[in-house]
């Protein structure tokens, strides 16, 4: 018999080609007047002239967003807001720049417009991770929900193919997870499953043509998916791994969500049969461990940690971290096998179980 809790997560969403042109509404949606735009460095110009196009009420520009929400960062623009009396921010961007606005709305219970721009998902969270003096802590807090999401598929479009695949994958790694998570429901169950499928059938077209419209919006409609699969469900071993390698050996985010997807779910597929049976209708009925294995190499995602900046005698240590602290995963974590699971994405080897 099924047995689940479903509580839905409260978010207003824009979705479309020229949702852009709606920021103005949605901020005054949000009840702002007087908007903090946020972006990182290198979204800046491009993050200004789209939101003076959309005649936002933009009254400062904090570009200074970088991953994982450093708190001295966290600290300036919130002297920027406070100096521009701002009585919202917008967050043009991924994840680094959505999180700076949640950590804005934490301290201040700002209102957020997100206007996502990548595929990670953080928009449709309730999750915020930080770091102070190189340690990073998540938290789960209703204050930092974005409270409006604009998806407008015209700012993916300068998204470079490889980060394009990469953060793709690592909306692909929500849904899987989310499959078997402990606190799955069947609203999140399809919502994972359509957006598997969605991502395995788009993300190659976009390899192939990174303008192509179409493919783009599937594939940002699947993120969006995967974001609120993610804001609704607890991860387990995967997202626990990626987290201790990013963290410890300050490895791309994305990046290694690609590497370390294919052996995850290898490890934890003898333990879930329902996950995997809805996978491989989502991979037309192929095998979801090899037919995701053969996307990632397909569409050229890294597929070892030692091209992606891990050192090697680094795998014990993270190997020791990942059984350090029990959390709750479909099948049972032991010291040796998650060594093993590590060494062989180390070395990009076959995804085993
Ligand atoms: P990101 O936000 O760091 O962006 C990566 C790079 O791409 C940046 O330089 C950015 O300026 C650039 N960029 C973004 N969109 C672009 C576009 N459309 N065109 C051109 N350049 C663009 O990357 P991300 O993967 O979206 O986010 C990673 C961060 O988000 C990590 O810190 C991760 O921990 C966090 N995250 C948090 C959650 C959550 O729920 N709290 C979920 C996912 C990710």
């Amino acid at each position: 018999m099924r047995a689940f809790a479903y509580e839905g997560l409260p978010a207003r969403v824009v979705f479309g080609q020229g949702s852009i042109a709606r920021l103005r509404e949605m901020v005054a949606a949000v009840g702002g007047s007087r908007a903090l735009l946020l972006s990182t460095a290198r979204q800046a110009d491009n993050a200004a002239g789209v939101c003076a196009a959309a005649g936002a009420p933009v009254v400062g520009h904090f570009a200074g967003a970088i991953m994982h929400t450093p708190i001295e960062v966290t600290e300036r623009a919130l002297a920027e807001l406070e100096r521009t009396g701002a009585d919202s921010v917008i967050s043009f961007g991924g994840g680094s720049t959505i999180g700076l606005g949640k950590a804005l709305a934490l301290r201040t219970d700002v209102p957020q417009v997100a206007v996502a721009t990548t595929y990670a998902g953080s928009e449709m969270t309730p999750v915020l991770g930080e770091t102070d003096a190189g340690r990073k802590t998540t938290q789960r807090s209703p204050r930092v929900l974005p409270e409006a999401v604009i998806y407008d598929v015209d700012l993916t479009l300068g998204l470079r193919p490889e980060i394009s695949v990469t953060s793709g994958l690592n909306a692909m790694a929500h849904a899987v997870e989310g499959l078997y998570a402990r606190d799955t429901n069947p609203v999140m169950q399809l919502m994972a499953e359509e957006a598997v499928r969605v991502l395995a059938h788009n993300l190659p077209l976009i390899t192939v043509n990174p303008a192509c419209i179409e493919a783009r919006s599937e594939t940002l409609y699947a993120a969006w998916l995967c974001g609120m699969v993610l804001g609704s469900t607890g991860m387990a071993l995967h997202h626990k791994l990626c987290h201790i390698l990013g963290g410890t050996f300050d490895l791309p985010h994305a990046e290694t969500h690609s590497v370390i997807l294919p052996h995850a779910l290898a490890f934890n597929a003898p333990a879930v049969p329902h996950a995997m049976t809805a996978l491989t209708r989502a991979f037309d009925g192929s095998d979801p461990i090899a037919s995701l294995a053969a996307l990632v190499h397909r569409i050229g995602a890294p597929t070892a940690l030692r091209d992606i900046g891990m050192p090697q005698d680094g795998i014990e240590a993270a190997a020791d971290q990942a059984v350090e602290n029990p959390y709750w995963n479909p099948r049972k974590i032991d010291r040796e096998s998650v060594r093993l699971l590590i060494e062989r994405a180390y070395l990009g080897k076959k995804p085993e179980a």
